[in-house]
């Protein structure tokens, strides 16, 4: 048996003015390809893969159109080729947002599934975060998303979900996959797995598995940072022939959700700008603080340009202090021609998004440049001001652990407190944490999402709207 088989993997951040575009993917194809664990598992399930690429960006603003059909082409080649195909795998996010077209994911299985026919299943392994349209529920057989945040189990998402489509293939049926709408947004701070009600929800999924016909179960938290009509939480459920056994269980878990909508809160320490410089303050000399700059998290798709946190520490003069990273080329690059060791006046931020702060520096040191790491590393400056470093990147890259600041000649030993552009912290930074906070900083990733002004939300949508304008009797309806 055949199975065709690609993937796309970006979440999206429509808030963010500056657009992704083909550069911004890795493309995994050849070994790396057949490497990735979905398409291992089929392969060494003893079927054949049609070999296709698999195209992986780190969050970013909306894909453009031009790019994104460059990379669908290039995905979708094998299958244009001909031959006849069993089953596709398609490992994706779920929340890409295209220009002019909307989902990404939605258009990408239209296409394959204009092409293979209505007999052949699609399977399709999606993040947590993923904001789910009727069409795309409507065009997959099998949809199975993440059950960690942060996401520690994405192969084995890709590889269940791969295992679900072996399975049909075996028993030779069409499973369908239904859904519940819960009109609930919130920041995916909000639902982690560990603990709380992120982990209550997740517990739940395996009951809903035991019903009859159920073959998997999944809940999505929805991208908050998408504005478009399918975003919000979801309940999807998975199987073959009647699932209404599953449904009853799955609307259980949404009505769960929903009469708990209060209790989804961020576990740890999150407080308004001026407050979190406060704790910062406060807590610097009892080991290293980390602050999350959490509206310009590149990892959610931010410019990752903003110096208000800079601004803001500099007004406090607090010293001993890392800001990693704020991307700005055009700084980078004027600290470049100046060389290490130079002092320079510069302006620093809002290199992308004129919503961002700018700062002014005068008399900065160039403490260190990186300009030639291998791969799609940004270059670097680190300007050193007041007691206050500030890494400088080319372009937006995360930075989730030590490692990525040793790349650029830092270490944490010297600092007391480390500044980053994100949401909940990685695993790896919350270890080296001895405090930290998150600042609910105004942006592209604004945890406070009643202040976002949505233009293409569903509404009612919750917290966006009062509980009680939601007709009870309406309130999990499949519109
Ligand atoms: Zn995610």
């Amino acid at each position: 048996m055949r199975i065709f088989t690609t993937g796309i993997s970006q979440e999206s951040n429509s808030f963010n003015p500056l657009k992704s575009t083909y550069d911004d993917f890795v493309i995994y194809s050849g070994k790396e390809f057949r490497d990735t664990p979905g398409v291992a598992a089929i392969i060494e399930e003893g079927f054949d893969v049609a070999e296709s690429i698999y195209a992986r960006a780190v969050p970013g603003g909306t894909l453009r159109f031009d790019d994104f059909m460059r990379l669908v082409d290039e995905m979708l080649s094998p299958l244009m080729d001909g031959g006849a195909f069993d089953g596709v795998f398609l490992p994706m996010h779920g929340a890409l947002d295209v220009e002019y077209i909307g989902s990404g994911e939605t258009y990408v299985v239209s296409r394959v599934r204009e092409i293979v026919g209505p007999e052949v299943p699609i399977s399709v392994a999606l993040d947590m975060h993923a904001n789910n349209t009727y069409t795309l529920i409507g065009l997959c057989n099998i949809m199975y998303g993440y059950r960690t945040a942060p996401h520690i189990d994405v192969a084995e998402t890709h590889v269940r979900a791969a295992k679900l489509l072996i399975r049909a293939l075996r028993e030779g049926v069409m499973p369908h996959t239904e859904i519940i709408r819960i009109p609930y947004i919130m920041p995916g701070e909000n639902m982690m797995t560990e603990s709380g009600m992120g982990k209550q929800i997740i517990d739940f999924l395996p009951s809903i598995e035991s019903e009859p016909g159920v073959w998997c179960a999944s809940y999505f938290v929805g991208m908050t940072w998408v504005d478009c009509p399918q975003n919000g939480a979801a309940v999807l459920v998975t199987g073959v022939g009647d699932l209404s056994g599953g449904m009853e269980r799955a609307r259980e878990l949404a009505q769960f959700v929903w009469d708990n909508r209060g209790d989804f809160k961020y576990q740890g320490t999150a407080l308004e700008p001026e407050a979190a410089v406060e704790f910062v303050k406060s807590h610097k000399s009892g080991g290293l603080v980390i602050l999350s700059d959490s509206a310009d998290n590149v990892t959610a798709g931010a410019a990752g340009d903003n110096a208000l946190m800079l601004n803001m520490f500099l007004r406090h003069k607090i010293s001993g202090v890392l800001i990693a990273a704020i991307t700005d080329p055009r700084a980078v690059e004027e600290c470049s021609r100046h060389g290490a060791g130079s002092r320079i006046d510069i302006v620093i931020g809002s290199a992308f998004d004129k919503d961002s702060e700018t700062c002014t520096i005068q008399g900065a040191t160039i403490k260190k440049l990186t300009l030639d790491l291998p791969g799609d590393k940004p270059a670097s400056a680190v300007l050193s001001c007041n007691g206050i470093d500030i890494l400088l990147f080319s372009k937006r890259k995360p930075v989730p652990d030590e490692d990525v600041l040793s790349e650029h000649g830092l270490s944490l030993r010297d600092y007391n407190i480390l500044v980053v552009k994100q949401g909940y912290l990685t695993p790896r930074l919350k270890e080296a944490a001895k405090h930290e906070v998150l600042a609910l900083t105004p942006g592209n990733c604004y945890q406070l999402v009643e202040r976002i002004n949505f233009k293409k939300m569903r509404r009612p949508m919750y917290p966006l709207d009062a509980a009680e304008c939601i007709d009870p009797k309406r309130l999990f309806e499949q519109i």
